[in-house]
C-alpha cells in the first residue's frame, strides 16, 4: 500500500458517510486492489448490487470451505448470471483439509472450541489471507448491531498485521436498512433466509434461530456468545 493510513483518513472526509459514498471512494481509489469479500448473505448482496452499479469490474471473492449449503451455491450462480460477473472463488488447501479430517474425524469442530478454529483457519483464514495479498483493501457487510462481538466496528480501519484496509459501507446500517435495500432493488438473496437463517455460514455450522435470539445465534450455537467468531473479522473491524 502506498498510502498512509493518516493520507487514507484525510481522503476519506467526514461528508462521506453513506454506504454509497464510501463504496464509491473506496473503489474509485483502490481500482483492482480492492476486493468485495462475499459469503452471499443478505449485507453481502446489498454491497454487490452496490459495487456493480459503480464499477461493473469490481473484484468479487468468496471463500469456498466444501461445507456450504446448496442454498448458497445457488445465490452465488444467480448472482453471477444477473450481473455477469466473474466471482473469484477461494478453496482451501486440499493436503491440509485431508490431514484435519484424517486425524480429528470430518466434524471435529463439534468436539472443542480449538478444533473448530482449526477447521475455520484451514477452511476460512488460510485461504482468506492469501487472497488479501493481492490486495489494499476488502469490503465487508459487517454491521453494528449483528452481534455483541460487532458493536465497535467503523466504516474503515486498518489491520496492521497484514497491512491491509478494511471497509464496512453499512457499519451503520439495520436489519431493515438491508431488507429494503434488496426489496427495492430485487436483489436475489439466499433462500435460507426465508427460513429463519438470518446469518448464514458453513452448513453444519449454522441453524435456524428463534424470534426472541440474536441474530448471530445460530452460528456456533453450541459455543460461547461473546467469544465465537470464526477468525475472519477478528484482527480488525
Ligand atoms: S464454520 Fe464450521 S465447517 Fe465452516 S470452517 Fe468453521 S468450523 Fe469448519
Amino acid at each position: 500500500m502506498h498510502r498512509t493510513v493518516k493520507d487514507i483518513q484525510k481522503a476519506f472526509s467526514s461528508d462521506r458517510t453513506t454506504a454509497d459514498d464510501t463504496l464509491r471512494w473506496a473503489l474509485g481509489t483502490f481500482g483492482d486492489r480492492i476486493g468485495i469479500a462475499s459469503s452471499f448473505g443478505a449485507e453481502d448482496v446489498v454491497l454487490i448490487d452496490m459495487a456493480v452499479k459503480i464499477n461493473p469490474a469490481v473484484r468479487i471473492f468468496t471463500l469456498d470451505t466444501g461445507r456450504l449449503h446448496q442454498e448458497t451455491y445457488d445465490v452465488m450462480d444467480k448472482i453471477r448470471e444477473r450481473y455477469s460477473i466473474n466471482i473469484e472463488v477461494c478453496f482451501p488447501d486440499k493436503h491440509k483439509v485431508q490431514e484435519m479430517v484424517e486425524e480429528h474425524g470430518v466434524n471435529s469442530f463439534y468436539q472443542s472450541p480449538e478444533l473448530r478454529r482449526l477447521c475455520c483457519g484451514v477452511r476460512k483464514i488460510e485461504p482468506l489471507l492469501a487472497k488479501l495479498k493481492e490486495l489494499d483493501a476488502w469490503v465487508c457487510g459487517l454491521r453494528q448491531e449483528q452481534a455483541v462481538t460487532r458493536t465497535d466496528i467503523k466504516k474503515i480501519a486498518f489491520d496492521p498485521l497484514n497491512n491491509i484496509l478494511k471497509i464496512n459501507p453499512i457499519d451503520d446500517w439495520t436489519e431493515s436498512d438491508v431488507w429494503d435495500y434488496i426489496r427495492e432493488n430485487n436483489v436475489p438473496y439466499n433462500a435460507l433466509h426465508d427460513r429463519d437463517y438470518p446469518s448464514i455460514g458453513c452448513a453444519p455450522c449454522t441453524r435456524a434461530i428463534q424470534s426472541t435470539e440474536d441474530i448471530r445465534a445460530g452460528r456456533w450455537w453450541w459455543e460461547d456468545p461473546a467469544k465465537k467468531e470464526c477468525g475472519l473479522h477478528g484482527r480488525t473491524k
